[in-house]
């Protein structure tokens, strides 16, 4: 017998038909024998429902009240599971975040869980109840609701799995599993059975929405055994999905590429000609990060005659923001020649632990990039991944093309080890 921690994405939990199906699944783990914990978030497209309706009613709205108004999706998934497997026989409680209590810091719509306080959650799980707790929410110290962005019954789930050491967090869905790249633009994606962590938090964080970023970070620090599932498989189905591992252990599948990511919300900014001296890169970024705009990629030239261009990357929506503040405040204060931005780009990354042992990972990349024609603006690599910043137009492309490159599509073999 084992202690589960399973979270019900929106979909999972899409209609009342659905509900049931979730019910009927918990069900058998429950008739199996284990203690279950069930993290559900909003019924699928309730929160953005949510979100407009205040929208509507005020354009400005408080962010305190946009929590208070979008945990109120999760509020309604947890009763409805609730008596839906009273309905059939079994004994379940629900919890909003509040009530557990789930303690977050105050950063309303993007609060960080500090604490949980699980000892009813236990007591529950001791009488034999099943626990079903609210995705998505929280409360800070002084008694606000708090949510934790979007995608955060994920997080919620994972903290749950911690607090509790549960024997496995499963993080059902409407696909089953961590594929080699969307499936909907590459169709001859795979499914993988594993995945190290590392690859998951890059894939994460490089555009990936299987799991939310953070869910993956509070995972990572507490050893959270994680594993992703699909919701629409039958109810008795023995598919385990992709389990997220801590070892890449020896028969793991050594691919040297695990996967591709894309994410279309980045812009890009180039201040060009500026003086190559002391404190240049200090003077353009410092303004940007004092108006709480984040910087992904960032790229200086060398300088020819003193005189160079740095180019960096930012989420779309601040773009209009960080131009402005470059021509305005930035432009002026060094002399640069000018500012130029794109917001019409994509970022495509590969990722694979392999990489850390394989050369020539980049030029396999650039080369088939080249051989159809696109054209790579910007190049960043880590140890783990290597991303290009290209034309949006070309995004879908450059994800195929480079899935077909790197024969993502075919089980790893040893043969494809070799260097
Ligand atoms: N309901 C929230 C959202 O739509 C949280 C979640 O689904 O994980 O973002
Ligand atoms: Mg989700």
């Amino acid at each position: 017998m084992s202690l589960i921690v399973q979270k019900y994405g929106g979909t999972s939990m899409g209609s009342p038909e659905r509900i049931r199906e979730v019910a009927r699944r918990v069900a058998r783990f429950a008739r199996e024998g284990h203690k279950l914990v069930i993290v559900p978030s909003a019924m699928a497209g309730e929160t953005n429902r949510l979100l407009a309706l205040a929208k509507e009613i005020n354009a400005e709205a408080q962010p305190r009240e946009l929590d208070v108004i979008a945990s109120t999706g999760e509020q309604v998934s947890i009763g409805l599971l609730a008596i839906a497997l009273h309905g059939m026989g079994l004994k379940a409680k629900s919890y909003t975040g509040w009530q557990v209590p789930i303690v977050t810091d105050a950063a309303y719509s993007k609060a960080r869980i500090l604490g949980i306080e699980e000892r009813n959650i236990r007591e529950d799980l001791e009488r034999g109840e099943i626990v079903i707790v609210a995705g998505f929410q929280g409360i800070d110290d002084d008694n606000n609701i708090t949510t934790l962005g979007r995608g955060g019954s994920d997080t919620t789930g994972v903290a749950l799995a911690a607090a509790l050491k549960a024997d496995e967090c499963q993080i059902y869905t409407d696909v089953d599993g961590v594929y080699t790249t969307d499936p909907r633009i590459a169709p001859e994606a795979r499914r993988l059975d594993k995945i190290t962590f590392e690859e998951m938090l890059e894939l994460a964080s490089l555009g990936s929405k299987v799991l939310q970023i953070r869910s993956v970070e509070f995972a990572g620090k507490y050893k959270v055994k994680l594993r992703v599932l699909s919701s629409f498989t039958d109810v008795n189905s023995t598919d385990m999905g992709t389990l997220i591992t801590f070892e890449e252990d020896e028969d793991m599948e050594q691919a040297i590429i695990s996967g591709i990511a894309y994410n279309r919300d980045e812009a890009k900014i180039s201040v060009l000609g500026v003086p190559d001296r002391p404190g240049i890169a200090f003077a353009i970024l410092d303004p940007i990060a004092g108006a709480n705009i984040d910087v992904d990629m960032i790229i200086q030239n060398a300088s020819t005659e003193a005189i160079t261009d740095f180019s960096f990357t930012v989420h779309r929506n601040e773009y209009q923001r960080a131009m402005k503040i470059l021509e305005t405040k930035v432009k002026p204060a060094i002399a640069a020649r000018g500012v130029v931005g794109d917001d019409r780009i994509a970022k495509v990354s590969l990722v694979g632990i392999g990489m850390r042992t394989h050369a020539g990972i980049a030029s396999k990349m650039f080369g088939a990039l080249a051989r159809e024609g696109i054209n790579i603006q910007m190049i960043s690599t880590s140890e783990i991944k290597t991303s290009v910043v290209v034309d949006e137009k070309y995004m879908e492309l450059a994800v195929r093309v480079l899935h077909k490159e790197f024969e993502l599509d075919k089980p790893p073999t040893t043969e494809r080890m070799k260097p």
